[in-house]
């Protein structure tokens, strides 16, 4: 029997009765002669509440301030889980992601893991105890200071650790039964998928399926570490996330994997841009050097008569005020008229590795959301992609739309969403 990482989520541990019902599950697995390292994340909505609470103090914290008290959710729930697992007559440990081993870059707020050393976990492990890590944080190489992985960063410190520690596999235990052909929360007829393969996961999670962040998805991948996503609320078999399915693996050969959407991004319109080189290089340069991630992004023809154009992107919302302060302060130097923000939008994106060698694909995509009156306002597309950015207030009847265009509807039983807020 080898090491298994077990990633519980904030849904998984909302209350007291949850981390007791969690500490059961963990105790069985150490039972059935795994050494066990557990991932744990922020009781329920905790890290929103604390987002909140910073907000009413300051405007603006500052990252490293932020990141201290973020950290502060995965802290309360990584000790009261050791507490409930002794209480069951096991040896538990909890550590903080810097005590666990977690280095990562000094970006605050989104920072990223360089290297893991995991020698107090193994102490812990070979001593018998079942470790506990607090998700979504770790230490910085060069300012020591305390970082935070971005938003559901605690998937990527799981599959990090189990990475360095060979684990034979990475279970995220959530508040649903694994990956769906689209978030169970929208479309009550979506499909769990039994095997996935990293490719499809990726784009799947790059587009705001968040049950498993895109990045701990590129992690995953690069070490090869297989993924089980499964919910924490019932004991059956969930999603395998992997390169090649196991014989027991059941494979759809779909076209289609899955319906992805998000509305968590905004969109910045650039009015009146002059029509000449450079002049998207100068907007987007500017834009980097704030250290925003742009998504999409659109150029209108310009207007004969005057010469003027405008480009529009989208980015995260939470990002919104930096990019537009940025682009204000280098508004002489670029030269365009006005800007214009609009966070009532949505992405939605239809995925699948299928679509490479299937015409048509492009056509029933745009085909279902016309007949649902849905409009269309940006288009990207990669190999495996489509994605396009809709009103905000058409979202789900337009994911719903596609999923029964695309043949993905099941006709068992619905969905079943077992806790979580969804927020
Ligand atoms: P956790 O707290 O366990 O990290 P998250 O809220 O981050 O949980 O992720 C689980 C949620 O992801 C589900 O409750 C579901 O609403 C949402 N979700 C979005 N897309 C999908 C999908 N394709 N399959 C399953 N869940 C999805
Ligand atoms: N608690 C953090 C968040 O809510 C990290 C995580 O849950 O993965 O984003
Ligand atoms: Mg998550």
């Amino acid at each position: 029997m080898g090491l298994v990482v077990q990633k519980y989520g904030g849904s998984s541990v909302a209350d007291a009765e949850g981390i007791k019902r969690v500490a059961k599950r963990i105790v069985e697995a150490k039972k059935n002669g795994h050494q066990v390292v557990v991932v744990v994340s922020a009781m329920g909505d905790t890290t929103d509440e604390l987002i909140d609470l910073a907000e009413q103090v300051s405007p603006m914290p500052t990252g490293r301030e932020f990141d201290m008290l973020l950290t502060a959710g995965e802290r309360i729930s990584m000790a009261l889980l050791a507490m409930a697992i002794k209480n069951l007559g096991h040896k538990a440990q909890s550590f903080t992601g810097s005590q666990a081993g977690v280095i990562t870059d000094s970006v605050h707020n989104k920072a990223r893991i360089i290297d893991v050393t995991p020698g107090r976990i193994r102490t812990a492990l070979d001593e018998g105890n079942i470790a506990i890590v607090a998700g979504f944080q770790g230490v910085s190489q060069d300012s020591k200071d305390i970082t935070t992985l971005g938003r559901g960063g605690s998937d990527t410190t799981a599959v990090a650790l189990a990475a360095a520690l060979d684990a034979e596999v990475c279970e995220i235990y959530t508040d649903v039964d694994g990956v769906f052909t689209a978030d169970p929360r929208v479309v009550k007829k979506a499909k769990k998928i039994d095997w996935i393969s990293f490719e499809d996961m990726l784009e799947l999670a790059a587009s705001g399926s968040k049950v498993l962040l895109h990045r701990c998805v590129e992690y995953a991948r690069r070490y090869n570490i297989p993924i089980h996503v499964r919910s924490s609320f019932s004991g059956l078999q969930g999603t395998w996330v992997s390169n090649e399915p196991r014989g027991d693996q059941q494979v759809e050969h779909a076209i289609i994997s899955g319906v992805a959407h998000d509305v968590s991004e905004a969109k910045i319109t650039v009015v009146g841009v002059p029509d000449k080189p450079g002049e998207a290089a100068a907007i987007f340069r500017t834009i980097a050097n704030a250290e925003i991630n742009i998504d999409m992004v659109v150029q209108n023809v310009s207007a004969a008569s005057t010469g003027l154009t405008d480009i529009s992107f989208t980015l995260p919302k939470a990002e919104g005020r930096k990019a537009i302060d940025a682009l204000e302060r280098a508004k002489a130097t670029i030269g365009f008229e006005s800007l214009r923000y609009d966070d009532q939008i949505a992405k939605i994106s239809l995925v699948g590795a299928g679509m490479k060698t299937n015409p048509g694909v492009t056509a029933g995509f745009f085909e279902a959301l016309s007949d649902a009156g849905v409009n269309i306002e940006l288009i990207s597309t990669s190999e495996i992609r489509i994605s396009v950015v809709t009103r905000a207030d058409d979202v789900n009847e337009a994911v719903r739309a596609v999923h029964t265009a695309f043949g993905l509807d099941s006709d068992s039983d619905e969905a079943v969403v077992y806790g979580g807020t969804g927020r």
